[in-house]
């Protein structure tokens, strides 16, 4: 490996983050204090040359646009979906991007000469989502896109478990009569809260069909009332679940249903304290007041991939604010 050193060690002080989802690369940079310096987004290559071409161009095209030379960027990392070995930097299974097995890490740092780290796309955003908010001790990020999966933060670090699962609470069985989850279990929490189950379920054409599915509540459609209290339940029980089994004192929601936004967060609200209703230990736990919904457009995803970069070298971004 080359390191870039045009212009000394002290002034390599942009940490870069990219969050590498299916059809785009968010991309920020970041400075040692913590402060955004610009974003950008690229679009994403399919399969693994692709991957790490469009990896290697986001990295250069946000050093052009935010002004700063290649040699001043002193760690990447990457969030992006699949199975991924952080300490390795591989990545295995990531179906949506056409890779079956790469080793991203090494091959980025190859071609760009600057330290990378790769992290799993959900456990980055999480660790982003605790930084930008502020949160301390302890922390969930509940991501409620195609799939439905958490990142776990306490003190600052993701909580892995012992095989990297903490968090997946998307495949709880919370109904063993339940949808048929792509797991191959029965009720899974993702056959209620998650895009992709809620979309099969609802079955009609059309580009949005979760905003279809609200829209349709609205006017009646038994149907689409049904999936939408699905969707709240699900989310409840994911959001009961992170906290009976981990006590985070709050679960940020984010992901590609929270555009729906108030409509959204207002049901799963309603859906906790329903759920709590006959129960005075659960009304003691106070999760309605517990969730907060991910702001649309944060840079979490991407920035949470920027800490993640920082901990491959010895100095750590600290929160900002
Ligand atoms: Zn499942």
């Amino acid at each position: 490996m080359t390191v870039i050193q045009n212009a000394g060690l002290d002034s390599r002080q942009v940490r870069v983050g990219l969050d590498v989802g299916g059809t785009k690369i968010d991309a920020v940079a970041v400075s040692e204090a913590g402060e955004i310096l610009g974003r950008l987004r690229r679009p994403t290559g399919w399969g693994e040359d692709a991957v790490v071409t469009s990896i290697v161009d986001a990295v250069t095209s946000l050093a052009d646009e935010v002004g700063y030379p290649m040699g001043d960027v002193r760690s990447v990392g990457v969030g992006i979906p699949g199975l991924v070995d952080a300490e390795t930097g591989r990545v295995l299974h990531a179906v949506n991007l056409g890779v079956e097995s790469l080793d991203l890490a090494a091959r980025a740092q190859d071609v760009i000469g600057v330290p990378f780290r790769v992290e799993n796309d959900v456990k980055a955003a999480a660790l982003g989502a605790a930084v930008l908010s502020g949160a301390a001790g302890s922390m969930a990020y509940l991501n409620l896109g195609t799939g439905v999966a958490a990142g776990i933060v306490i003190d600052g670090t993701i909580w892995r478990g012992s095989r990297g699962t903490a968090g997946e609470v998307g495949h709880i069985s919370v109904d063993p009569n339940g949808r048929l989850c792509g797991c191959g279990q029965r009720g899974c929490i993702e056959t209620f809260c998650g895009g992709g189950a809620l979309a099969r379920a609802w079955g009609r054409p059309g580009a949005l069909p979760i905003l279809d599915i609200f829209e349709a509540a609205d006017e009646g459609d038994l149907q689409a009332s049904a999936l939408r209290a699905d969707l709240f339940h699900g989310a409840a029980a994911a959001v009961r679940i992170l906290v009976l089994s981990a006590d985070v004192e709050t679960v940020i929601i984010g992901g590609g249903i929270t555009a729906l936004g108030a409509s959204l967060e207002n049901g799963i609200r309603a859906a906790l304290l329903a759920d709590a209703d006959t129960s005075p230990f659960m009304r003691s736990l106070q999760l309605d007041a517990r969730i907060e919904l991910l702001p649309v457009g944060s840079p979490a995803a991407a920035f949470g991939a920027a800490v993640v970069g920082a901990s491959a070298s010895e100095k750590e971004i600290v929160a900002h604010g």
